[in-house]
């Protein structure tokens, strides 16, 4: 799949780049796999549920926070996003399948792409992990260029510091 959607993005707080926040540098991890401390870096997102019902994408994605030596899980925080894409559901029923019942409307499919990037170090020195969410809803009825209902792009920060340990 092609990268999708628009990415939107707020460094206003500070250029990228790997910075604790205070809370987080004094309970920096332990990890049994050198016994000195480590540093931790975010892992692959992982998906618990990617829905789509009445017009509302519904997705909710688990962050953690690993050992930067071995991998380990060390935080983890979930993340929860909705965005409603009714109006371009409408649209596209209206374009393509106007004659058919709405009990009747072609089924449509959802696809998310996931990733991450870290950011802060700003003026507040908070490290905020962002959750970028491509999504593309394709109807299963039409084919080619016409398949598209829907695509974009659903970003939320958290705060490093408000992980949770593991
Ligand atoms: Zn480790
Ligand atoms: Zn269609």
């Amino acid at each position: 799949m092609d990268s999708l959607g628009t990415r939107t993005q707020d460094w206003s707080a500070g250029a990228p780049g790997i910075t604790w926040t205070k809370g987080e540098v004094l309970r920096r991890m332990r990890c049994d796999c050198t016994g000195k401390f480590v540093s931790l870096e975010t892992g692959d997102p992982e998906e618990q549920s990617a829905d789509l019902q009445d017009g509302v994408i519904a997705l909710e994605v688990r962050l953690t926070r690993n050992c930067a030596e071995c991998g380990e899980e060390k935080k983890e925080s979930t993340v929860s996003q909705e965005e409603e894409i009714t109006d371009k559901i409408d649209a596209h029923m209206q374009k393509f399948h106007a004659d058919v019942p709405d009990a009747e409307r072609p089924t449509l499919s959802l696809s998310v792409e996931y990733s991450t990037e870290e950011g802060g170090g700003g003026r507040y020195k908070k490290n905020m992990i962002e959750l970028i969410s491509n999504y593309t809803v394709t109807c299963d009825t039409c084919t080619g260029d016409d398949e598209l209902v829907a695509e974009g792009s659903i970003t939320d920060s958290c705060a490093a510091g408000e992980f949770e340990e593991m």
